[in-house]
């Protein structure tokens, strides 16, 4: 990760430092120092300050509890800054919606491995959370009458999926995250959450009961360490695209708090589950939004055909991503891709007005130049399928609490422990992610999990004691880390680790290629134990940094291909050659992966997919066939 420029260090919104803070020196490491820790106390703690991070550190301030928001970046350089397209919700500002049809699409494009519970309150709420940030300032593009401008995107449809394409992804230009991250971040402040800003959160503070007491972090600014303990504690860290090689995700997006949980011995759900995105800038894995294609951009392959016409009649080059993904790498492995090594595929969007392409495209229009040479007006983009979106990660309830299986009860809450966003798998995306509801995740259920922290924490609430012992995990894995004197650099392990990725675990998998990626990956997660860092300061130590954030993509790699290996059928983003059908008798379940960092072993269990809906106003959505 990168230091920000010219944004100062620290606390924003000069409130106190937390309820109480006390400094005091924690137990000798490995160099026989002791670090001096300063404890803070909340009522709240939020890791994370990505769109769902804010929504859920503005609802909790709001209503009063004391609440602090930790992160490594500053807010506005987290990730959601850079999500293009918009964000879906069924306003009918442009044509006939309805939440209904929304929760129709969301469960057909998961591939029926979302929760339906999860996925009615989404679209039920969707309309509400936009409406709100409509209120909070968010610059929508407007219509003609003034109204939220709201574009077509993949898999978004009418009727049931059986009317044309719906209109309901709302969008401010193609930066709607850039948009909706300043705008939470002014409310955020506004409502006095106190920021702690290029902290970076190591561990989670758990008891031995396997309740959550809060984390501890690393000010990255004076190499002083924080313990921030709170009633609540809220994982809102962002997904792990960085395990891949070619990816359209921040360097930033290592799945920091995935892999806490991991190692605090609780479960990862459905990690088998990676969305590439159809138009990655062949050669930079920068983004082209899937609203370019919503605005009436096409695929061409190596003959000049729009295939999308053979492999989606209906949606064509707005079927789901998966399906897109798919098709195109067909196309490529059938010999004919575009380009001199007929590997990648051209997107057109020189046949659209040049006005709509300045007003509604302005964004892609400039990435196009600057990472492909290509002026869009005249030329076609190259583009190829790169990893974009996670749709597994921490399990939750729909009010963001987290789960794990226990005693024979898959839903049970971790007591103090919440996650939100990418990070979280709720599961509304299920195997397959609809674009454009990603952000509307964010914003519902960062609401929701505000809400649930009114519901439950009592303000000024005197918390327990912790045996001293509690901040042992985080310190000694820092200390570990920091004078690691392997024979393996950090960047090697890494490099190793997304090939492997990218190599073993990508649009197309078949058995004897996924024991390959298992076997392969575990040899570098052992290796891990021989990795050398060079750097031993604690002030701006990038290549400690780094490190613990390999250290956090390697256990999530592992846990990726292991689950993927094991779910032996094809469903949305799981496409395996050797298992071509979905089998929902086998595994219609969502995967549960434990992980050992010791052991460096894996055990699976699985979770009963919600299928009851959370009214009766909607009848549970029967599966079916997938096809667009
Ligand atoms: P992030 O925005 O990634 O934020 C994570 C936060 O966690 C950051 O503040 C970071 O500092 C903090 N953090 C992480 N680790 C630590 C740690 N160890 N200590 C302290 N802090 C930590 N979705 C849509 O719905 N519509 C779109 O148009 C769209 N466009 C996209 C375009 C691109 C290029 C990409 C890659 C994705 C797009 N997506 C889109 C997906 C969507 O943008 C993301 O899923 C979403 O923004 C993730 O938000 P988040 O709040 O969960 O995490």
């Amino acid at each position: 990760m990168s230091k920000s420029n010219g944004h100062a260090n620290g606390h924003a919104n000069g409130h106190a430092n937390g309820k109480s803070t006390n400094t005091r020196a924690s137990a000798p490491g490995m160099n026989g120092n002791a670090y001096p820790i300063t404890d803070h106390e909340f009522d709240v703690v939020v890791v994370g300050a990505g769109g769902a991070g804010l929504r859920a550190a503005l609802g909790a301030a709001e209503a009063g509890l004391k609440t602090a928001c930790v992160t490594k970046v500053f807010p506005t350089r987290s990730h959601t800054v850079a999500a293009q397209g918009g964000v879906a919700a069924a306003l009918g500002n442009m044509g006939p919606d309805d939440w209904k049809w929304h929760m129709y699409d969301t469960v057909k494009g998961a591939d029926w491995l979302g929760d339906q519970d999860s996925i009615e309150y989404l679209c039920r709420n969707a309309p509400a959370a936009v409406y709100e940030l409509e209120h909070y300032g968010v610059p929508f593009s407007r219509t003609e009458d003034g109204k939220i401008y709201q574009r077509p995107f993949g898999g978004m449809t009418t009727e049931f999926g059986e009317g044309p394409p719906a209109q309901r992804t709302c969008a401010a230009a193609d930066r709607t995250g850039h948009a909706m991250l300043h705008t939470l971040y002014g409310q955020a402040l506004r409502h006095n959450t106190e920021f702690f800003i290029e902290y970076f959160a190591i561990d989670l503070l758990m008891d031995a009961e396997g309740a959550c007491h809060g984390v501890v972090a690393l000010n990255l600014d004076d190499g002083t360490l924080h313990t921030f303990r709170a009633q609540k504690t809220i994982l809102a860290t962002g997904g792990y695209g960085r395990a891949y090689f070619s990816c359209t995700s921040a360097h930033t997006c290592t799945g920091d708090g995935n892999a806490m949980v991991l190692r605090a011995g609780l479960p990862l759900q459905d990690m088998e589950f990676v969305q590439f995105h159809p138009t990655g800038i062949y050669g930079a894995g920068v983004l082209i939004t899937e609203g370019a294609r919503g605005e009436g951009g096409y695929l061409t392959n190596s003959e000049g055909e729009r295939f999308m016409e053979r492999y989606a009649p209906h949606a064509k080059d707005l079927a789901s991503r998966d399906v897109v993904s798919r098709s195109m790498t067909i196309e490529i492995r059938e010999g004919r891709g575009v380009g001199k090594d007929g590997d990648h595929i051209y997107l057109h969007l020189d046949h659209l007005d040049p006005k709509i392409l300045a007003e509604r495209l302005p964004g892609i229009t400039e990435n196009a130049k600057v990472f492909a040479g290509v002026d869009l007006r005249r030329q076609p983009i190259p583009v190829i399928p790169t990893v974009h979106y996670n749709m597994g990660g921490i399990p939750t309830n729909y009010h963001g609490e987290v789960l794990t299986k226990a005693n024979g009860d898959p839903d049970k809450v971790v007591p103090g422990l919440m996650a939100v966003g990418e990070a979280a798998c709720v599961s509304v995306h299920g195997a397959n992610r609809l674009g454009s509801n990603s952000l509307i995740d964010l914003v519902v259920f960062g609401r929701a999990a505000g809400l649930r922290c009114i519901e439950t924490v009592e303000k000024g609430a005197k918390l327990p004691r912790l045996s001293s012992d509690a901040t042992d995990l985080a310190l000694s894995r820092l200390d570990r880390l920091r004078h690691a004197d392997g024979n393996m650099t950090t960047a090697a392990l890494r490099g190793r680790m997304q090939r492997v990725m990218q190599t073993n675990c990508a649009v197309f998998r078949d058995g004897p290629v996924l024991d390959e990626g298992v076997a392969k990956i575990s040899e570098i997660w052992k290796d891990t134990e021989d990795i050398k860092v060079t750097d031993r300061s604690l002030i701006w130590n990038t290549d400690l940094v780094e490190t613990l954030e390999y250290d956090n993509l390697i256990a999530q790699a592992v846990v990726t291909v292991v689950s993927a290996a094991n779910r032996k059928e094809s469903r949305g983003a799981h496409a395996r050659e050797d298992y071509s059908k979905r089998d929902d008798v086998n595994w219609m379940v969502h995967t549960l992966a434990f992980a050992d960092d010791r052991a460096k072993s894996i055990e699976l269990d699985t979770r009963p997919v919600h299928t009851k809906t959370l009214t009766n106003e909607v009848k549970y959505i029967e599966p079916k066939a997938r096809v667009y």
